[in-house]
């Protein structure tokens, strides 16, 4: 959550910030702000709440004034309600530094109160602002930006990203990280901060990450990192393998829609060379010996949010290829249970962005208790990969729509294959079997085209719907937490009453929320697993029996759902394990599409942010 961004160099930096934030406005924006490093040293700064737009519009009114050198945020508000006052940047007691900060301060209050008693007038009711006080005290004093950058940091607790600028340094930003993203952007004779790469995509693709507790200084000729004592420290050097266009919409309404109908590539990209030429499957990343896998008798899988219903999935496949009994978990409440965890357990970490604070918190205490991590992560060398013993990366590109799609597909895709992994691993799963599953899985990309292809069918249902306030969805086995997922979809774009049911379950409380007209969305299993079948067609019928509108995704060739199906959408034949993988696809257009007819921001929906940074 949250945006930053930092610039140094010959072009306009007011343009390059602003640039930048509008390519990180999905990850927050309740403020977006910028301050510039202007002629006669000083400060000049522009903030405004809401989206990035009132700020442009701000600008557009009255410029501020050349300069090479700036940074600006968008905000993801912890402490203090989304307005102006409270928007970054924040200014020192004389202006002199202004500062950006993405994460949560948690000892801020003493540090408030101590400024406080020392005659400092604080804003803002942020966090943040006491360390704009702070830093600028320190260069007050006499010491450099970096020094005085150094010294702060050692006094803060919580979670941060910093970047600050002084107006008596001009040529110069310094940024501190700790468990918050930060990147730099190394460009020709101008560097860049930023989030993640897309904020410097444009001008560069050779980016420098950033190791935990360290700090950096770019000016236009190159780059210094140290750690909070200044010590010289070394960043690690790669090149994005995407370019610009992967964060354009490309002619889509929204980013959402794009990350849709981009499915189909995502889920090739993510298989693509996992097996050698004998066949066998193959995990570049698997940093795990074939002895260590043999030792894990115990797999706790721990997610938030979408990531979560992908470790649901993970769970019937894990088990049912591998026989290792898995454990599911939300990571905000791992930790706190005191889990029984040892040399065998290994904890299966997944998270798009690769830095959910609750997930990186939960793996660090895996890891003091001797477990193996693996994780599970879109984003190359953030920070969970890079604390975890082995990874597994999700080839999906850039996931620009808060609400995540191509994400939780190649989440799947993923899973599947540590599970199939370690199946071959283990000797669980005869090596044709393993094949066979790997061929189903290589035709789904093309699956996902054909429902692609109906996709006007769940447009014209999601007109129907525009009235609705509240939506059931119903699923079984691996159908279950596609129900949950495609609640949580309509939640968090349309606003909308949505739960999510495993059909068996529905007789034992929630059948009393049926009533005439409510609309339930049944994932119905493949026919292939008989009994599953059977009684989903039973939980069906009782919600019929109660007035609901059943909609029913089933495959190709089931007529035994027609009598019962109000509205039927129709899947591809596929195995029930990777049912999730194509019937997911049409609530995701549901919900796009319902929440666009009812005029909701599909790629920014109320009160969320992408790649949720504090706990
Ligand atoms: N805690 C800070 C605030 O509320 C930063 C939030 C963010 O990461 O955007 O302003």
């Amino acid at each position: 959550m949250c945006g930053i961004v930092g610039y140094v160099g010959p072009k306009q930096a007011q343009d390059v910030v602003v640039e930048g934030l509008r390519r990180l406005e999905y990850r927050g924006y309740d403020s977006a702000g910028v301050a510039l490093v202007v002629p006669g040293d000083v400060i000049s700064l522009a903030k405004r709440a809401g989206k990035l737009a009132n700020l442009e519009k701000a600008l557009a009114d009255s410029p501020l004034p050349a300069s090479h050198t700036g940074i600006g945020h968008t905000r993801w508000a912890t402490h203090g309600a989304p307005n102006d006052v409270n928007a970054h940047p924040h200014l020192g007691h004389e202006r002199r530094v202004a500062l950006v900060h993405n994460g949560i301060i948690e000892n801020f209050a003493d540090l408030r109160a101590r400024l406080e008693a020392d005659d400092h007038v604080l804003l803002s009711e942020t966090d943040t602002e006491v360390v704009a006080h702070l830093v600028e005290l320190q260069v007050e004093s006499g010491v450099d930006l970096t020094t005085a950058m150094q010294r702060v940091c050692q006094v803060l607790e919580g979670a941060f990203t910093l970047v600050a600028i002084d107006a008596h340094d001009p040529d110069r930003v310094v940024a501190a990280r700790r468990n918050s993203p930060l990147v730099v952007g190394v460009g020709d004779g101008e560097h860049f901060l930023g989030s993640d790469v897309a904020a410097f995509i444009e001008h560069t693709r050779e980016a420098l990450e950033l190791g935990q507790d360290q700090v950096v200084s770019i000016t236009r000729e190159g780059v210094e990192i140290t750690d909070f004592h200044g010590h010289p420290a070394e960043g690690r050097r790669y090149h994005v393998d995407w370019d610009l266009s992967a964060a354009e919409k490309d002619g889509h309404d929204w980013f959402m829609r794009k990350e849709i109908f981009e499915q189909p590539r995502a889920v090739a990209d993510s298989l693509l060379g996992r097996r050698n030429q004998a066949g066998l499957l193959q995990l570049d990343e698997m940093r795990l010996s074939d002895d260590e896998i043999r030792d894990v008798d115990k797999i706790i899988i721990i997610a938030c949010g979408t990531s979560f219903y992908a470790g649901m999935v993970a769970k019937y496949a894990i088990e049912h290829w591998t026989r290792i009994p898995v454990e599911v978990e939300l990571a905000s409440e791992f930790r706190y249970r005191d889990p029984i965890l040892d040399y065998s357990t290994l904890v299966v970490a997944i998270s798009q962005s690769g830095e959910t604070a609750d997930t990186l918190q939960a793996i660090r205490h895996a890891r003091t208790q001797r477990s193996k991590v693996l994780a599970i992560c879109n984003t190359n060398g953030s920070t969970i990969p890079r604390e975890s013993d082995a990874v597994i990366y999700t080839h999906a590109g850039p996931e620009i729509g808060v609400a995540s799609t191509k994400g939780f597909l190649t989440q799947l895709v993923a899973c599947y294959l540590l599970a199939l992994y370690v199946a071959q691993v283990k000797g669980t799963r005869y090596g044709d079997e393993i094949d066979e599953i790997m061929v189903q899985l290589e035709a789904i990309p093309q699956q996902i085209e054909t429902v692609l292809a109906g996709a006007q069918q769940v447009y014209d249902l999601a007109r129907e719907h525009t009235g609705t306030r509240s939506v059931l969805f119903l699923g079984r086995h691996a159908g279950y937490p596609v129900a949950l997922e495609g609640a949580l979809k309509l939640k968090e774009l349309a606003y909308l009453h949505a739960e999510g049911f495993a059909a068996g379950e529905l007789k034992h409380g929630p059948i009393a929320l049926v009533e005439e007209g409510l609309p339930v969305l049944c994932v119905v299993p493949p026919r292939g697993r008989d009994q599953l079948h059977e009684k989903m067609i039973s939980g069906i019928q009782e919600v019929r029996a109660r007035g609901a509108r059943t909609i029913c995704l089933a495959e190709e060739g089931d007529t035994r759902i027609e009598p019962y199906a109000d509205v039927l959408i129709r899947l591809p034949r596929v195995p029930v394990l990777l049912q999730p993988l194509v019937a997911t696809v049409p609530l995701q257009l549901f919900a796009c599409e319902l929440a666009t007819l009812m005029g909701h921001d599909v790629d920014q929906p109320r009160n969320l942010a992408k790649s949720v940074t504090v706990e």
